[in-house]
């Protein structure tokens, strides 16, 4: 039985890309599963004019492509709309009558979720207006989202995290990494902490590395004006890829509470050595594509559409990340991400070290492998050492394998989905907590800075390729490969 949610969301943006895509067919799977049923409510904002018939209607044509008509109209009664200008303390008056009215109308006692889907530069004054203008409930619950990014350094985000702090508690702000609502990501802790197989082995003495490996085939497209000044260290390794990395490497929590699991993940992020330029030329290769040799389509990067022929951006970064806590000493997390690689995926390998135990035979046991493949194609695989159908005590590697069937497929909730309902219900257990999102500036600050200085070079890789055969290297020297290879 899904447990009925009583609110009232307020998405800023709400006639942007974000809310019609993605964010709108996301409450309307919320609503037909039960978790919203008669006391919500929605109030969109953004500068554009609309009444609420026509804000309604844009509504209606994000969801309603075969659904259920009649359900479609109910759903669309606790719609209601009015124009501000976020930069304007005028327009906070018209909203919290608003918000108030609608609020009485469906009785959510005074429940708000503030969702910020507008440009990052608003997010802070938005924050601030909410308060000064009295739009928070005093009874019921505030809660605000945030888009990503959060900051582009350290500096700024500490900016934006005072701003917040202004207006809102560390446990009311939920920000969105909607990597962190895909089914796997999620399922990582329970492969970890439900099996005391691997939850007693998930240390320095059984682990050799953990690898996670966030590829795209796509090339930068038509977001050269805003991917040239991020590249792959902002675009994907600050944010999703550190954020998987908390899951993997966090210590166990005392429960499976929101604040148990952040104050896990957060013991395992205090540790994590912050290296200097020489640590950012030693541990990391940062790379950027040229030409395919396969395929004429994929030009070099420096010959994309707004890319400056002399960009030194970053398409590709690899690297290998310590924790300097009992549990790790010693062991390296290896991550990457890069545009234009041979193939597509988001996935987590966990190396295991091979046993010591000496068969004589002509095979002796091997590393073991626990993969956990996000996307695409979800599934997990873990291979152990078995006896190979032979005259002799040789080993093989066998595979172990689950994959969602097609209704389970049908049945996962898309990460907006889940984490708006997460929101909903007061677990933050799947949103960055401030401490982690600080750490991992820190952490990318510093590669920046030494890349900023042209302190490590920038190796070329060719488009579908796995790329630079240095990051290969980066590996081998410490006795390891890629899991994946693409
Ligand atoms: P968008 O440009 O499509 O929409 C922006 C919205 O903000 C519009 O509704 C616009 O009217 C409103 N707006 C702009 N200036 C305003 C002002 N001064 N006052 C009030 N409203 C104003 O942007 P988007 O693609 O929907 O992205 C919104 C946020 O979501 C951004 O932070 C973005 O980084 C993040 N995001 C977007 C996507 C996506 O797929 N579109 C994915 C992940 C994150």
């Amino acid at each position: 039985m899904a447990k009925e949610l009583k609110t009232l969301v307020t998405f800023f943006g709400a006639t942007g890309d974000l809310a019609k895509r993605l964010l709108y067919p996301s409450v309307f799977n919320l609503y037909k599963k039960g978790y919203l049923v008669n006391d919500f409510a929605i109030v969109g904002t953004s500068r554009q004019e609309l009444t609420d018939d026509e804000y309604q209607d844009m509504v209606r044509t994000s969801i309603s492509e075969g659904q259920d008509k009649d359900q479609v109209e109910s759903f669309l009664k606790h719609f209601s709309y009015i124009a501000s200008d976020v930069t304007e303390a005028e327009g906070y008056a018209g909203l919290k009558t608003k918000i108030e009215e609608e609020s009485a109308k469906f009785n959510v006692v005074g429940n708000r979720i503030f969702y910020l889907a507008v440009a990052p530069r608003f997010f802070g004054t938005i924050a601030q207006y909410l308060k000064s203008e009295g739009l928070m409930s005093d009874e019921g619950y505030n809660r605000i989202m945030i888009e990503k990014p959060f900051g582009t350094s350290y500096e700024t985000a500490e900016q934006l995290q005072n701003e917040l702090t202004q207006a809102f508690d560390e446990d009311q702000v939920y920000r969105i990494d909607h990597f962190m609502g895909k089914e796997l990501v999620m399922g990582i802790a329970p492969l970890r902490f439900g099996n005391p197989m691997l939850n007693t082995a998930w240390n320095k003495d059984y682990i050799k590395n953990v690898q996670v490996t966030l590829a795209e085939t796509l090339g930068v497209e038509e977001r050269a004006g805003y991917y040239d000044t991020a590249g792959a260290l902002l675009d994907m390794i600050q944010n999703h890829t550190m954020q998987i990395i908390g899951w993997l490497a966090m210590e166990e929590p005392k429960d499976f509470s929101d604040v148990a699991i952040r104050n896990a993940k957060n013991a395992a992020f205090s540790a994590l050595e912050i290296y200097d330029a020489k640590g950012a030329d030693r541990y990391f290769v940062r790379g950027q594509y040229t030409a395919s040799a396969t395929n004429k389509d994929h030009v070099a990067y420096t010959d994309e559409p707004d890319v400056p022929k002399d960009s030194q951006t970053n398409t590709y970064i690899a690297g290998e990340l310590h924790f300097n806590t009992p549990r790790w000493q010693g062991v390296p997390f290896y991550i990457r991400s890069g545009k234009r690689m041979e193939a597509k995926t988001t996935r987590i390998d966990v190396v295991f070290k091979a046993g010591a135990f000496k068969f004589g035979g002509q095979q002796e046991p091997q590393e073991t492998v626990l993969s956990i493949v996000v996307s695409p194609d979800a599934h997990i695989t873990m291979s152990l050492n078995a006896k190979e159908v032979s005259d002799d005590f040789s080993t093989q590697l066998i595979n172990l394998g689950w994959a969602p069937t097609d209704q389970q497929k049908a049945d996962t909730p898309a990460p907006y989905e889940r984490l708006l309902h997460d929101a909903m219900d007061g677990n933050g257990s799947n949103f960055a907590d401030w401490h982690g999102v600080a750490t991992a500036w820190k952490f990318v600050d510093a590669l920046s800075a030494a890349y900023a200085e042209n302190k490590a070079p920038l190796y070329k890789y060719a488009s579908d390729t796995m790329g630079p055969k240095e990051a290969d290297e980066l590996l081998e020297r410490n006795g390891d490969s890629w899991v994946f290879k693409g």
